[in-house]
């Protein structure tokens, strides 16, 4: 076929997507524990949500975002990311109205317009979850915790915590001046992104994974001397908070951040094994997002975890998936007379109502049934504890044999008694 899935888009295939469906019920129930609720959000949303949330001068609005016009000329886009629509279904439904906290977690797929590379898609899935309404550290904590429980009970090892504090609209002019001076000094070894950065939004100079520019990051001043006095307590809260829970973390002070909207708490969660793309969660705080969208006051922080990544971690490490879900009964016509395939279609709709997950020979490509031994031949490699035998007897009557595909022993029974004898033996 000359069609293909479109460049850094996947199919997920069925030997992987039941530890995906894993996965997401582990994340539930954690999401449930820790008082999130699901919402659903739309896939695609106005441009401006976008442009005006994350900021216009991010990677993700400037390079990355898959904008189409519709047939009515609205301008939209395929979402980047969820919390801005989060925020904006939020305000738009009056979740926190009257100052109530709202606790939400979704997940999806998100399109970005990245080179596509092992655990970078153009098209990914994230966990979102997101607390509005709340302004203390205590919420930060709690979101951090949310997420490092979620690869806890995942089972995922070797894992950093890494924290920064990216201030407020008070105190981060004082430190964007600082990095101006410090970067402008050094303005011939910066690679050309950066120049445009220095121009259009230095604090975004500390994250270049460019040798040269990585070295002028690192020697740059931190932001922690410039914090205001509310910023710096919110911070040390967030540290003792985490440190009294006994979860370990590490200051980065060149975490910054891809999106505009993060005030005070910024964080990312790094596995040691994902090589070059090896941030499975990233998120913080973001005060003031909602304003920028147009609505009203409504402090928020939250995090996003990348389902693609977490899945190659959860793989690389041998994490266990559960049990993928098994076929527990294979139902074999003897022959392909239309008593016996009534029959056998019969039997496998009544097992499967009764809750018995079911194989049965549906015939093939050109309709027919399969020979008796090539069904036994799938049974055995369905991997089904029972084979069901339908067969028409001496005496014209259905025969129905029950063989336990374990032992070989065979037992011949009623229709009606088939789905006892499959659960008793569970
Ligand atoms: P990165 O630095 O890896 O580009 P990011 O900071 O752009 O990540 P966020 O916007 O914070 O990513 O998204 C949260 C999480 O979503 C990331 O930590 C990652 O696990 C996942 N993610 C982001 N972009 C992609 C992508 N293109 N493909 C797969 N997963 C992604
Ligand atoms: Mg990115």
């Amino acid at each position: 076929m000359d069609i293909k899935a479109p460049r850094g888009v996947r199919d997920i295939l069925p030997d992987e997507s039941w530890r995906w469906a894993y996965v997401l019920d582990v994340t539930a129930k954690t999401m449930v524990d820790f008082g999130h609720s699901e919402i659903h959000l739309p896939i695609f949303e106005q441009t401006e949500l976008f442009s005006r949330g994350v900021g216009d001068t991010t990677d993700i609005v400037e390079k990355e975002m898959y904008n189409f016009t519709d047939r009515g000329g609205r301008n939209l886009t395929l979402r980047p990311e969820a919390t801005a629509g989060m925020v904006r279904a939020a305000v738009e439904h009056g979740l926190c109205a009257q100052g109530a906290a709202s606790r939400l977690w979704c997940w999806g797929a998100m399109f970005r317009y990245e080179r596509p590379q092992k655990g970078r898609y153009r098209q990914f899935f994230q966990i979102d979850a997101e607390t509005l309404g709340l302004s203390g550290a205590v919420a930060d904590i709690e979101v951090i915790a949310l997420s490092a429980e979620i690869f806890r009970r995942l089972g995922l090892r070797n894992l950093e915590v890494v924290l920064n504090s990216v201030g407020c609209p008070k105190c981060r002019p004082v430190y964007r001046e600082k990095l101006l001076a410090h970067f402008s000094a050094n303005k011939d070894k910066l690679c050309k992104d950066c120049l445009l950065r220095l121009e259009r939004n230095p604090l975004r100079l500390l994250d270049c994974k460019e040798p040269e520019c990585g070295a002028l990051a690192d020697a740059a001043p931190a932001i922690y001397d410039c914090l205001c006095d509310e910023c710096a307590s919110h911070f040390e809260e967030v540290k003792s908070g985490l440190s009294g829970l006994g979860f370990p973390y590490k200051l980065d002070k060149r975490l910054v951040r891809g999106l505009d909207y993060y005030t005070k708490t910024a964080y990312e969660i790094l596995s040691g094994d994902l090589g070059a793309q090896n941030a499975v969660c990233g998120g913080g705080r973001y005060d003031n997002l909602s304003e920028s969208v147009g609505g009203p006051h409504l402090p928020g922080v939250g995090f996003a975890a990348g389902v693609d990544r977490i899945l190659l971690v959860m793989e690389e490490q041998g994490c266990s998936f559960g049990k993928r879900p098994q076929k527990e009964v294979y139902v074999v016509a003897q022959d392909d007379t239309p008593a016996v395939r009534d029959a056998a279609l019969g039997l496998a709709h009544r097992l499967r109502v009764e809750g018995i997950p079911v194989e049965d020979d549906a015939g093939d490509v050109s309709g027919k049934k399969r020979s008796f031994k090539a069904q036994m031949k799938s049974a055995n490699n369905a991997g089904v504890t029972w084979a069901c035998l339908v067969s028409l007897g001496e005496d014209k009557e259905i025969a129905l044999v029950m063989k336990n595909m374990a032992t070989g022993e065979q037992t011949a029974v009623q229709p009606e008694d088939v789905a006892l004898r499959v659960k008793e033996a569970r």
